[in-house]
């Protein structure tokens, strides 16, 4: 899913920050789809990519999985389900909301959810305003 990504916006030419960032938010929402989502059960997860005009890049992240009873509290920084799992600080929202410029969750109990991932990429316009 990383790389994936990265090819998409490599046209773009996107500073170094930007593809650092766009990254790890989406690798934090699949990870999320595989471990939370479909907890260890096979599953299909889709990358939903599209580039506006404006250079705005969208990224859905969906998954049919189990899905999120509260979305407000999964948002909420340092909660996870999983307590007994060292690797989990429930930070992944977080570090998504941080590094993207919107974060948008829909879910539905036992139907899977949606992850909306936006940003704007500047790269051009840095590159434009050097240019002139
Ligand atoms: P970390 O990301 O820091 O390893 P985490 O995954 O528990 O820990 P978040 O990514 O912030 O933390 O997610 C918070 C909680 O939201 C999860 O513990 C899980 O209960 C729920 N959650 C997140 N994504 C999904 C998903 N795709 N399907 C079902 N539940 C989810
Ligand atoms: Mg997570």
């Amino acid at each position: 899913a990383r790389l994936v990504i990265s090819a998409f916006i490599l046209p773009l030419n996107p500073t170094l920050e930007e593809l650092s960032d766009v990254k790890t938010a989406v690798s934090e929402a699949v990870t999320n789809a595989i471990v939370h989502g479909y907890g260890g059960r096979e599953g299909t997860v889709r990358l939903h990519a599209t580039l506006y005009e404006d250079d705005t890049l969208r990224v859905d992240v969906i998954d049919a999985g189990r899905g999120i009873e509260n979305i407000e509290l999964a948002r909420t920084p340092f909660f996870t389900t999983c307590d007994d799992d060292a690797e989990r600080s429930g930070m992944g929202f977080t570090v998504m909301e941080s590094f993207m410029d919107d974060v948008r969750v829909t879910s539905k109990v036992g139907r899977g959810t949606t992850v909306r991932l936006e940003k704007r990429l500047r790269a051009c316009e840095i590159q434009d305003a050097r240019r002139a």
